[in-house]
């Protein structure tokens, strides 16, 4: 049997980060079992699915790398075939016709809770006789299609993450609407359809689902058909250990996007909500972890996202890239920040100057400010950096060190190490401490006292023809 799953987001919302959890744990399993993932956009809810949410999901699928082999299918695409298997349950008499209004649903659900009763509709249109219908019709009524739950029943399932699970029929909420009074199909019966016909085997998803499963399980078997393997993964919960919310900072995969957030770094961390390899590895591809994969290793528990683990995962796989991958990840984050590239020396020098202010970096963001003064022309001094500037014998020893870097031919080989022997030569023949010197030319070079390493910086600003005017400004700033 091939392995067959679907990730199958509603577009009534960017890509959510649990639903990108739910498609790592099926991308997993596809892999490790050679199967095969297909992408099933579930936008039979008119009002709320939108265009450019499906966007924003298959961009995410796609920038997290999470590659599937069939689909994009769409539910609006099979309406058609909803109504046929809808035909079919009413013509065989496990379906009817209800016109009970939302106003006596409302009025009903209120006097079994003031009778101290669970809520539930209570099948009152179940045996309708025909001059009932007739009536209902006149009245202008619109039915809507419920399914018949059998009573008292138990549905159970082994599921493979939570184990057996049952569920006794009498406490799903009677019978259930399967088609809106407009005909537009609800969840649970296009989801049942469409993963039969798709030939889905596993269905893998989040523990909010575990409620519906029994529901589908009932209409499998009224399909005659065999319902697949269930894994319901646990939810991911705020630090607090409350639902993830807009509050927490980000919940969507394209908020972690722009905040700065690798797409290696955030499937890594995300598989690892729930997941532990057995070797114990924390930093690993998902291709490595697919061969290790199955969900005896998927905790029960809910996950609570951390936010120290996912920022330390982020520096770990920054500093694995190489400098042309460093570059190729920052520029968008430089043209967000106003900086151009395009006139920089050579690809070298921008390699060099990534993989520089690289060392550092949790996030992508943090790069345009730790580089404004590698791409802006015009420095911008803080204001320690000014007063280091004019501290006494600072101006003179930074005039000659603007002598001596004019004297440089900043296509040296060697250009480091000539920076470096001179900025010592020139502290010696100054009698001034060379820590007073290195100090006075990071702010002069980088109008801050803090940053990237200096003599690399000097570097790169002298091989961009920055280095002497901006030594040079030093006397102005007096
Ligand atoms: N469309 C459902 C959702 O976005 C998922 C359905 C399923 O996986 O069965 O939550």
């Amino acid at each position: 049997m091939t392995v067959r799953v679907r990730i199958a987001p509603s577009p009534t919302g960017n890509l959510h980060i649990g639903t990108a959890r739910t498609a790592v744990f099926n991308w997993l399993y596809a892999r490790r079992h050679g199967g095969r993932m297909l992408v099933r956009i579930e936008d039979t809810d008119r009002e709320r699915s939108q265009p450019r949410y499906t966007r924003n999901i298959l961009e995410g699928l796609s920038w997290l790398g999470l590659d599937w082999e069939e689909g994009p299918f769409y539910q609006t695409d099979r309406l058609d075939r909803y109504a046929e298997v809808i035909r079919e349950l009413l013509d065989r008499g496990l379906a009817y016709r209800s016109y009970t209004s939302a106003a006596e649903l409302d009025a009903m659900r209120a006097a079994q809770k003031a009778a101290g009763k669970a809520p539930r509709y209570d099948n009152c249109d179940r045996h309708l006789t025909p001059e009932q219908i007739a009536a209902y019709e006149a009245e202008g009524r619109q039915p809507v299609i419920r399914f018949k739950i059998e009573e008292p029943l138990t549905v159970s399932w082994n599921d493979r993450i939570r184990g057996d699970i049952s569920w006794n029929s009498q406490d799903l909420g009677g019978d259930m609407v399967i088609a809106k009074a407009d005909g537009q199909p609800l969840y649970n019966l296009a989801v049942v359809v469409d993963d039969i016909d798709m030939g889905i085997t596993h269905v893998i998803r989040g523990e909010d689902h575990i409620g519906n499963t029994p529901k589908q399980i009932l209409l499998y078997r009224a399909l005659d058909r065999e319902p697949p393997v269930f894994a319901h993964s646990p939810l991911i919960l705020n630090p607090e250990g409350r639902k993830l919310s807009k509050r927490d900072g980000a919940t969507s995969v394209a908020e972690f996007r722009q905040m700065g957030y690798l797409p290696e770094a955030l499937k890594n961390y995300l598989a690892l909500l729930s997941w532990s390899s057995p070797d114990g590895e924390e930093v690993f591809a998902l291709e490595d972890a697919a061969e290790v994969f199955d969900f005896d290793r998927v905790t029960k528990s809910a996950a609570r996202f951390d936010w120290d683990k996912l920022n330390w995962l982020n520096s770990q796989y920054l500093r694995q890239l190489s400098p042309a991958e460093q570059v190729e990840r920052l520029t968008p984050f430089w043209a967000a920040a106003g900086l151009a590239i395009a006139d920089v020396p050579e690809p070298q020098w921008l390699e060099e100057m990534a993989a520089l202010i690289s060392e550092g970096l949790t996030l992508l963001t943090e790069a345009a400010p730790l580089s404004r003064y590698l791409l802006q022309q015009e420095l911008l001094y803080a204001t320690d950096a000014i007063a280091q500037l004019r501290l006494p014998d600072v101006a003179p020893a930074i005039a000659r060190v603007a002598e001596a870097t004019a004297a440089i031919d900043p296509t040296t080989p060697a250009l480091g190490d000539a920076l470096k022997t001179m900025v010592g030569a020139v502290a010696k023949e100054r009698g001034v401490k060379k820590g007073l010197v290195m100090k006075s030319l990071r702010a002069a070079l980088t109008g801050s006292l803090r940053g990237p390493d200096l003599m690399a910086s000097f570097n790169l600003l002298h091989r961009r023809g920055w280095a002497i005017e901006r030594l040079q400004a030093v006397e102005t700033l007096q």
